[in-house]
């Protein structure tokens, strides 16, 4: 069945386009004024969107933890170190009382946003479940977490056990299997290494958390600060397992989605661009832990805006999202960030995690959020923004040409 939409807006790579309509099955087909459209696809189903509607390809969080969505106010915010000393406390707790009716609601709360794509970063596997029967794209990071030589291959091997299992929903579900690196302090070398060249060797999406604290920053390069005194209590080792360079050296050939990098300095980011890599950029996130700014106006490599997960954030609406990272960057002229906000949760983000979607262009899947603005824009340059400011919930989601909102 084909389905022509017809929207007072359509977000394109050259920019906001008027008077134009888009033919879709699956995937785009054809986009053209309507009257081309409909004498090229008699049959077509009409769609037409409400007034002031802008057509944008679906929104895409490329990073978010699932299994903390039962966190309120449990977690401990303001800073690093105690936030993760709170996690070591209430983890199990948490984790226990997330079930799949709570990890539900919070996939419909990031349709209802416009989200058709996300990465979801799996601890235990808890998730898989919810993530098979939700109508959004998923890629599915099963995350490898174990600094202790002596544990490490017991991990590594339930680790490799999950990542299987996710292969296996590939078929019957839109489920993209990927790997999820911990972060540079929890994980060991040996297995990090092996994880890597599992994913290279099937092509699966790769991730990491970097260098999101100056707790982090402090113990990689010095193997001092509170994650000492963290390590010594917990892990009864008192050395860093790695540090900032030999991780990095790691992902040389494999183009990896680095989270946060708030704590990168400027040869580091540099390093990260020369290899090819991206950053998954969380203001909420940052702001919440006390980790700092990460200057998204200095940046050369391409970066997403994501929620990360309730157990740092307060919603898991991407526009949420988004006005917080309006209010963080003060920076950067209002106009021209919304732009690039919009451009790191479409374009961007498909790049990164390797979805044929992220832009309304013919051969694209037919992924789109419809967004209804309370009145006509007055300057056509300030669409982006005046998306991201009125928007709470989107008009209409489609996924893969079917309609969900
Ligand atoms: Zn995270």
């Amino acid at each position: 069945m084909t389905h022509i939409i017809i929207a007072d807006y359509i977000y394109t790579p050259e920019g906001f386009q008027e008077n134009l309509a888009v033919a879709f099955t699956h995937i785009i087909k054809e986009i053209d004024t309507l009257d081309i459209l409909k004498a090229k696809y008699p049959h077509a189903n009409i769609i037409q969107t409400a007034e002031h509607c802008v057509l944008y390809p679906g929104f895409i969080n490329t990073h978010v933890h699932l299994e903390f969505s039962a966190n309120k106010t449990a977690l401990k915010y303001g800073s690093f170190m105690p936030w993760l000393d709170s996690v070591i406390e209430h983890r199990e707790a948490l984790v226990g009382k997330c079930d799949n009716e709570i990890m539900r609601r919070e996939c419909d709360t990031m349709l209802r946003s416009g989200i058709t794509t996300f990465g979801a970063i799996s601890s235990f596997g808890n998730e898989l479940e919810v993530c098979e029967e939700t109508p959004q794209r998923v890629v599915f990071f099963n995350e490898l977490i174990g600094s202790n030589a002596q544990y490490a291959d017991m991990l590594y091997g339930d680790f490799m056990e999950r990542v299987k299992v996710s292969m296996s929903c590939q078929k019957s579900s839109r489920i993209t299997p990927a790997i999820a690196i911990h972060s540079p302090y929890s994980v060991h070398p040996i297995i990090l290494q092996k994880a890597v060249n599992v994913a290279k060797e099937h092509t699966l999406p790769l991730c990491t958390h970097f260098l999101e604290s100056q707790a982090e920053r402090e113990w990689l390069e010095h193997g001092k600060g509170e994650l000492k005194g963290f390590f010594e209590k917990y892990f009864k080792t008192s050395t860093p397992v790695t540090n900032i360079q030999e991780f990095m050296y790691a992902f040389d050939r494999y183009p990896t989605h680095f989270t946060h990098c708030v704590q990168a300095n400027k040869a580091e980011l540099e390093y990260l661009a020369q290899k090819g890599h991206s950053i998954a950029h969380c203001p909420r996130s940052n702001r919440y832990l006390g980790c700092g700014r990460l200057a998204i106006e200095t940046l050369s490599l391409p970066y997403s805006v994501a929620t990360d997960g309730l157990s740092s954030n307060d919603s898991l609406n991407i526009f949420d999202e988004l006005r917080a990272a309006l209010m963080l960057h003060h920076q950067v002229p209002i106009e021209k960030l919304a732009n690039t906000l919009i451009n790191a949760i479409t374009t961007n983000a498909a790049e990164i995690l390797g979805i044929n979607s992220g832009k309304i262009e013919v051969g694209k899947l037919a992924d789109f959020a419809v967004v209804t603005l309370p009145e006509m824009p007055k300057r056509k340059e300030e669409i982006a923004l005046w998306s991201i400011l009125h928007t709470k919930e989107v008009s209409e989601v489609y996924i893969g040409g079917e309609k969900y909102i």
